[in-house]
């Protein structure tokens, strides 16, 4: 049972990590106002494994195995929409 709240909390940080990889390579953007992630550039998504996999190597990202922080990037970038939920909501009243 321990071991899987420890997964749990791991593929928290795995995720957390993959929205930062996310933004640095221009695949999403934060919302200032809701602070939520949206898709900026579709297009970025390779770069943004690229990315990833840079920082594992040089050491920004410690204790994330490569094909996790992939399939995070890629669970993330296909549950995110183009535009911030919440001002889409703002914007429809
Ligand atoms: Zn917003």
């Amino acid at each position: 049972m321990g071991q899987s709240k420890h997964y749990m909390m791991h593929m928290q940080e795995v995720r957390a990590w993959a929205s930062d990889v996310g933004v640095r390579a221009g695949l999403f953007t934060v919302c200032e106002r809701h602070h939520l992630l949206s898709i900026s550039d579709s297009t970025a998504e390779v770069k943004a494994y690229r990315i990833g996999n840079a920082m594992i190597t040089s050491g920004e990202i410690t204790d994330v195995d490569r094909l996790d922080l992939s399939d995070a990037i890629k669970k993330l970038f296909e549950q995110t929409a183009y535009d911030c939920p919440q001002c889409t909501d703002e914007d429809a009243e």
